[in-house]
């Protein structure tokens, strides 16, 4: 008999806790399920069973757990073994990998904050609890609480089983965001009281409305929406459109339905669109297509984790779809990986129209309901589905996957910021793949550097894919020589004459073009406008940063830092400056240079909303706008007919920001922005705005030579010790007061050298070194290959916790990121 079960807590602890099972409880516990547990004082919280045993905790007093929330668990095994993956790779708790895995819906707290749902109406046939009734009694007086405020308003204790069951009712909804995005998951439907072939019927009830006007529209209204004319039969029709039909009153439905002609009824409804589709044909392989998805299965017969490595517009999608195919057909589910900003409808419908109803979407700007909804589809049923989704999809309880693909691999957005856990989706989703027997595929045109590396030793497979489909050609890539241009004075705001000329040209043939603005270029860095030399850190290869605030320039990498020089060392001209030119500098360049093209722009500030990336998507595809300036957003997997130009407005930018990732990034973001260009006709071009054209990279960029690039950034990272050479770890001490986080900052660093010596660069100030109030320093940790990274960890807490024998480090906040990027 289990007496006790560990339980892991929404908060940042490093350990479970352990709770006592009530003895009168007949409900049998398992592991995965929710409970309510008390915690500290007065809180609660909806833990998850870790595991159950049978041995008494010492040295302190046992707890009850006061309700068990589910008869069955919410999760499906691997899913705690991979939260505690992410837990012990990532260095944070299983509790931060709890808060980030599940929809709040399922993870109620004293803290979380209840609104109620104005528009809820009992149900006939399940009627509410008592408890349930207070509750929404207490909210009716204040719509919005937190449980804590609720229980002091209800007088009541232990809410959250009553809560749970009013937020499966959509009796009220946990946070305003959520209210935002409702739909409700029933809905209203009217049919008619008679047999669809009842002819006889339906005059008669023709009859009954004569001398009702308005029932005589609402009657016409169904059958027209009901399609009976065509079908000659009666179907039910929703309520809500019924009646945006009729543009006649619901008083006037109530009263047919008083007269009984019609019935109403409730149903449910799915709040994503399912309708049952037809599942389409899936176009059939080319030739070197055909034998890149055989290569793909041979290579998973040896690897776990293979690598596609296809030029963009080489059918990545189309060999995508076969594989999926193949394991939908095995009965097994699929995983599909994308970068947020490429979830658009170009892609859904691709694969709607494929898969039909099995597909489910998985998207960050879903509303909680939304994302609880999905939730439960895949802990309900194990039928083969593909799961498209984004970074946090991972988290999912999926049955039974059996392929994981991983678009766009290189994209740093799979990699998680803020806050713990600071996960890279790629990474993990491989391991994920593998607790359940699956196969990865990783897809993209420019390899991470790591990724190649890995496909390179062998540890991946890797299968090439060098020419685009129909033989279409890789677009020319057009070197122009900005600083020249500049000299001559030639330039006209940010373009040069070839990139105008092309662009005049193409606009003129009603062709598109698109305009590339890295949005690094914001981050601020000072030049010399004469000669465009850039300063660069004595100790490090990379750029300096520009800090306004001291007037002065940082190394991020050693934390040097330098004055600004009055006059340029390279050229001798006094034209320092500051630079750094956006998207918007760009569009009113175009106002007066192309008057009356319609432009649009796509950047972190117009794609705010939900919808507003698809609507700009959605018109560039359909030619409504001619020319799109965008940032990185644009470089994503997009797919459209007629661009022939695209002009990259700057590379230089890309290249000097003081990163040792820099050059791969400015090559993956160059070649991937090509790849817009002609995607369906044979003369896209991209004109490329450079005041280094024979600096390699460039070189690189200009010949698509991927391998190049790599051979070259991989001789550097090894001689500078970066990865794939080494493992970084990065760690963050944060407080409030800077003085005391600089000497606790330097007393930890210290520590950290006695045993890792070198290894330990810092602490450094990051560039932004303040984020709400708390200062920020940073420690870098550069680990060989070889070294037991598991060891490492232990050694990281260890010396952690050794300081804390000094009272003041228990203020500081310390968090590590891992294989950081
Ligand atoms: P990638 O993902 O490699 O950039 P896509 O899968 O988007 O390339 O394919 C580029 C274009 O070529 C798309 O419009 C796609 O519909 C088309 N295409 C690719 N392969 C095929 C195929 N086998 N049959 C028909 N169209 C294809
Ligand atoms: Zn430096
Ligand atoms: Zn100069």
């Amino acid at each position: 008999m289990n007496r006790f079960a560990d339980v892991v807590l929404p908060l940042p602890l490093y350990k479970y806790f352990t709770y006592r099972i009530p003895a009168d409880w007949q409900q049998p516990l398992s592991p995965g399920s929710r409970v309510v547990v008390p915690f500290g004082r007065k809180k609660y919280y909806t833990a998850i069973v870790v595991r159950l045993h049978d041995v008494t905790p010492q040295g302190y007093e046992v707890k009850e757990i006061l309700s068990l929330l589910d008869e069955r668990p919410v999760l499906r095994r691997p899913q705690l073994q991979f939260w505690e993956w992410i837990a012990d790779y990532y260095l944070c708790s299983v509790g931060d990998v709890y808060k980030a895995a599940l929809p709040s819906g399922l993870k109620l707290e004293s803290e979380t904050t209840v609104t109620l749902n104005t528009e809820f109406e009992e149900p006939d046939d399940d009627r509410l609890k008592e408890r349930e009734w207070m509750l929404l009694a207490a909210l009716s007086k204040k719509p919005r609480m937190t449980v804590q405020e609720l229980e002091k308003e209800s007088g009541m204790h232990n809410l959250l089983p009553t809560l749970r069951l009013l937020l499966e009712r959509e009796a009220v909804f946990v946070s305003e965001q959520i209210k935002a995005h409702y739909r409700p998951k029933t809905e209203t439907y009217v049919r008619l009281t008679f047999a669809p072939g009842d002819e006889a019927a339906l005059r008669h009830a023709f009859e009954r409305v004569k001398q009702a006007k308005k029932q005589e529209v609402m009657l016409l209204s169904f059958l027209d929406l009901s399609h009976f004319m065509q079908l000659g039969k009666l179907c039910e029709v929703s309520r809500k459109s019924l009646l945006d039909r009729s543009g006649v009153s619901s008083a006037v439905l109530g009263a047919m339905v008083e007269k009984g002609l019609f019935e109403t009824y409730k149903k449910e409804i799915s709040r994503f669109d399912t309708a049952t589709l037809p599942v389409g044909e899936i176009a059939s392989l080319s030739e070197l297509q055909q034998t890149a998805y055989r290569q793909i299965l041979d290579s998973f017969k040896e690897h776990a984790v293979t690598l596609l490595h296809g030029v963009t517009s080489s059918g990545k999608t189309e060999i995508y779809a076969h594989l999926i195919q193949r394991v939908l057909d095995g009965g097994r589910q699929v995983l599909y990986l994308v970068p947020e900003i490429a979830l658009t409808t170009q892609l859904t419908n691709r694969l709607r129209k494929m898969f039909g109803d099995k597909l489910v979407i998985y998207h960050s700007k879903f509303s909680d309901n939304e994302r609880v909804e999905i939730w439960n589809t895949l802990l309900n049923d194990r039928s083969p589905r593909l799961v498209l989704g984004v970074r946090s999809s991972i988290f999912l309880p999926f049955a039974d996957l059996g392929l994981v693909i991983v678009d766009e691999e290189h994209e740093t957005s799979y990699k998680q910021y803020d806050p713990a856990p600071r996960y890279h989706a790629r990474n993990a989703a491989i391991m994920l793949a593998s607790m359940h027997g699956a196969k990865t595929l990783l897809g993209t045109a420019t390899p991470a550097i790591e990724t190649y590396f890995n496909a390179r030793q062998g540890k991946y497979g890797l299968v090439e894919l060098k020419h685009r489909f129909n033989d279409v050609e890789l677009p020319q890539i057009i070197p122009v020589d900005v600083k020249e241009m500049r000299r001559k004075n030639r330039m006209q705001g940010n373009f040069t004459p070839e990139l105008i000329n092309r662009m005049q040209t193409a606009l003129q043939e009603g062709e598109q073009v698109i305009l590339f603005q890295n949005r690094r270029g914001f981050a601020p860095m000072v030049e010399c406008k004469q000669c465009a030399w850039v300063p660069k850190c004595e100790h490090c290869d990379v750029s300096l940063t520009y800090h306004k605030r001291y007037n002065q320039l940082t190394c991020h990498y050693c934390g040097y830092t330098y004055e600004i020089p009055k006059v340029c060392p390279a050229c001798g001209q006094p034209t320092i400056g500051v630079m750094g030119f956006g998207t918007e500098r760009i569009e009113e360049d175009i106002a007066r240079l192309f008057p009356g093209v319609p432009v649009s722009r796509m950047d972190l500030d117009t794609t705010r909303s939900r919808n507003a990336y698809e609507q700009i998507i959605d018109d560039f595809s359909k030619g409504k706008n001619k020319i799109l300036i965008g940032t990185q957003m644009i470089t994503k997997g997009l797919d459209f007919d007629r661009v022939s130009v695209v002009g990259i407005l700057s590379a230089d930018q890309m290249m000097n920001f003081p990163d040792f990732r820099a050059h791969e990034r400015a090559f993956q973001m160059m070649e991937q922005v090509s790849g817009r260009a002609g995607r369906k006709n044979r003369n896209g071009v991209v004109v490329l705005q450079t005041s280094d054209p024979s600096s390699p990279l460039i070189q690189q960029v200009i010949a698509h030579d991927y391998e190049g690039m790599y051979n070259r950034q991989l001789a550097e990272r090894k001689a500078f010790s970066y990865p794939p050479y080494t493992r970084l770890i990065y760690v963050y001490l944060k407080h409030r007061d800077e003085t005391l986080l600089q000497e606790l900052a330097v007393r930890y660093t210290t520590a950290l050298r006695e045993v890792f010596g070198a290894r330990v660069l810092g602490p450094d100030n990051p560039p932004v070194a303040r984020i709400q109030s708390l200062y920020i320093r940073k420690v870098m940790l550069k680990m060989e290959l070889a070294a037991s990274m598991s060891r490492v960890k232990e050694i990281l807490r260890q010396v952690y916790e050794n300081m804390l024998v000094d009272d003041r480090f228990k203020s500081l906040l310390l968090y590590y990121d891992v294989d950081p990027l």
